[in-house]
């Protein structure tokens, strides 16, 4: 349902190869962490499997079809950003409910759906609450909330963690290695938090100016880092 294939893409800004020449193939299902220092190209990757920015050159495939050309709502992907991005004058339910009720779907439809992703996120206590009057991780619940009743084929998130406190982010790391356990979707995390992708990731992908390093379990890079850069970025003792 939710395999992801990069073929030679390629992502030029004004005559700065960003992402210089990427092929990559992420299983449906997995968990897939892109780790690598500021300004490596992970969000350009992302929003370019999102569709929210045109590969230079090069093919991405979901699941199995050719989606180069599709707008990002014909990928049916969910994005998490940073930011959550929520409107501050909905109230919870609205806000998780909004994408539904844009796609026009039946009231019934929408509140199972709500109801049941703000069960998952413990966030049935607080449905009635604006944005305001939550805790930065109660927020990021509810952005989380309004990707998954969207029931994408896969989640991107963008380092989503960034703006909690350590404590909470250990927390939710926990919550969202949770999330891909029962939901079972794909999901593409980033990240330049080395013990974030090593925690969570079923494989990694080492990201350095644009070009992947290594692609694998949090195991093999640790034991048999490709080189330098991924034993230095990792942290193992090669
Ligand atoms: P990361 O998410 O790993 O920090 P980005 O993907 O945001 O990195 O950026 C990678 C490089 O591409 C950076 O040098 C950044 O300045 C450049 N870049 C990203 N988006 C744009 C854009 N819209 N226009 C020009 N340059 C960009
Ligand atoms: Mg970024």
């Amino acid at each position: 349902m939710g395999s992801i294939t990069l073929e030679h893409v390629k992502k030029t800004f004004g005559g700065h190869q960003v992402i210089p020449d990427i092929s990559l193939e992420i299983a449906d299902g997995e968990f897939v962490v892109f780790v690598g220092p500021s300004g490596c190209g992970k969000s350009t990757l992302l929003r370019l499997i999102a569709g929210l920015e045109d590969a230079t050159s090069g093919t991405i495939w979901l699941d199995g079809r050719d989606m180069t050309d599709q707008p990002p709502a014909k990928r049916h992907l969910s994005m998490v950003f940073q930011s959550y991005a929520l409107y501050p004058h909905m109230s919870v339910y609205d806000n998780i409910a909004f994408p539904l009720k844009m796609a026009n779907q039946a009231k019934p439809a929408i509140d199972a759906k709500v109801r049941e992703a703000a069960g998952v996120l413990n966030l049935t206590d607080y449905l009635d609450r604006k944005p305001r009057a939550l805790s930065g991780g109660q927020r990021q619940r509810v952005a989380i909330g309004r990707a998954i009743v969207r029931q994408p084929k896969a989640f991107l998130f963008d380092e989503p963690l960034s703006n909690l406190d350590a404590a909470l982010r250990v927390n939710m790391r926990l919550e969202i290695t949770e999330l891909h356990q029962q939901l079972k979707t794909t999901m593409i995390y980033v990240t330049h938090d080395q013990v974030e992708a090593m925690t969570m990731a079923d494989r990694i992908v080492v990201l350095n100016a644009g070009r992947v390093e290594q692609f694998g379990t949090p195991l093999e890079l640790y034991r048999t880092p490709a080189n330098r850069f991924v034993a230095g970025f990792i942290g193992s003792p090669r």
